[in-house]
């Protein structure tokens, strides 16, 4: 077990880089986190050794590959405690993830009636799918409001349940302002409905929020980019008895039984929705990821996020001229503020020339920044990596800029 984050951080070969002569302070991981070598050399391994297509039993190589894909479907089956490997898809991410749901719901026999509802902190990839599909059906799309400190409005949930609601899609976790939602007693409530509930945890799965079988979700998506794995990988999860009632997504290769010219019949879990060849070192990689992930303290390494999140809410919290948007002591480790009579993208901007990586912007989440009356934030995301002395020179760097604009 890996107790020291200066021995972390040297697993990550970005975090030595320099962006204008000064050392990399990469403070925007809720957008995607750096890379330890461990996966690195798992893609370069593939890559250099292994390349085979899988799951087609045709020699040495191509088995292996199938064994290597496979074994990173009980990796994430084990990382999000689901009940079979076969409730493991993988997918591009998130966003493809919620596409697949919405496409495969539309063929549900619901009608103009029906409603799907989402909340007022959502990403735009679990906003977009679902009023496609509400278009395409003639259902009512509606959300459940934020509060002013940046919470899910469970008063506001409540009255807007009954029972036209066929799914309910939540994050757990806002990637704008950081809230952490009780998906769990919201979980429970949508029971009581026969709702079926679709949870986003693109921010939630590095924190080790993600246990699917506690939080008792029907479908469960997420990004290997956001937990150290590469890009164009993602999982979806589904309970079996639901997920194996849904159509197929995509066709094509690797998801077929039997194919006439007239029609097809198909395979069942998980390869029914993984048609064609898969992005098979990025499932590979995940696997290694999340692997490595297992092997830190991961106790102390959300504590020391916690710590850093804290100090970074004190300094915002004693600066007049500081907007903290979104006020919620159930935070993960991310912050949005804005200063007044700055714009985002100029503090942003100001914070590059000194190295330091953060977002500024809507965040995907146009409607929470209408709820606000705003237009974007700065923010500010941490990750395992990220030590104190950083967070003091995140805030010296923004003192700077703030004596700067003002
Ligand atoms: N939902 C949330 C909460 C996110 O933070 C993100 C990524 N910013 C997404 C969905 C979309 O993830 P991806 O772009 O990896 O599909």
């Amino acid at each position: 077990m890996n107790n020291d984050i200066d021995d972390l951080r040297q697993q990550f070969p970005q975090l030595k880089r320099t962006i204008r002569g000064q050392p990399l302070l990469y403070l925007d991981n809720a957008a995607t986190t750096l890379k330890p070598l461990d996966m690195i050399q798992a893609l370069n391994s593939y890559y250099s050794n292994d390349v085979a297509n899988i799951h087609r039993g045709a020699h040495y190589l191509g088995d292996q590959g199938t064994s290597f894909y496979e074994s990173s479907r009980e990796t994430v089956r084990s990382f999000i405690n689901a009940e079979s490997r076969d409730e493991i898809v993988f997918t591009r991410g998130t966003t493809e993830g919620l596409n697949l749901l919405a496409n495969t719901f539309s063929s549900f026999p619901w009608n103009s009636e029906d409603e799907i509802l989402i909340s007022a902190m959502e990403h735009h990839s679990n906003i977009v799918p679902w009023q496609l599909l509400a278009q395409k059906r003639n259902l009512k799309l509606k959300a459940i409001p934020v509060t002013d400190r940046g919470e899910l409005d469970l008063d506001g949930l409540r009255k807007k349940l009954n029972h036209k609601v066929r799914v309910l899609s939540l994050t757990q976790v806002s990637n704008a302002l950081g809230t952490i939602n009780p998906v769990e007693e919201i979980i429970q409530i949508c029971k009581q409905w026969n709702i079926v509930t679709v949870i986003d945890a693109a921010q939630s799965i590095a924190l080790g929020l993600v246990d699917v079988q506690k939080m008792d979700c029907d479908f469960l998506v997420f990004s290997g980019h956001k937990i150290f794995a590469p890009n164009g990988v993602g999982v979806l999860y589904g309970k079996k008895k639901l997920f194996s009632q849904l159509p197929p997504f995509q066709g094509g290769g690797s998801m077929i039984r039997n194919v006439t010219i007239e029609e097809s019949s198909y395979l069942d879990l998980p390869h029914r929705f993984e048609a064609g060849t898969p992005p098979i070192a990025e499932v590979i990689g995940l696997g290694c990821a999340l692997e490595f992930l297992k092997k830190q303290n991961l106790v102390k390494i959300h504590e020391n996020e916690k710590k850093l999140t804290q100090i970074v809410l004190d300094f915002i919290r004693s600066q007049k001229n500081f907007r903290l948007v979104g006020q919620t002591n159930q935070r993960a480790p991310i912050v949005s503020f804005l200063i007044s009579g700055t714009h985002p993208n100029d503090v942003g901007h100001l914070l590059d020339q000194q190295g330091i990586a953060v977002r500024t912007g809507h965040h995907c989440c146009q409607p929470l920044m209408n709820r606000f009356g705003i237009t974007g934030t700065v923010r500010v995301s941490f990750s395992i990596y990220n030590t104190e002395h950083e967070a003091h020179s995140f805030l010296k760097a923004l003192d700077k800029v703030q004596r700067l604009l003002l």
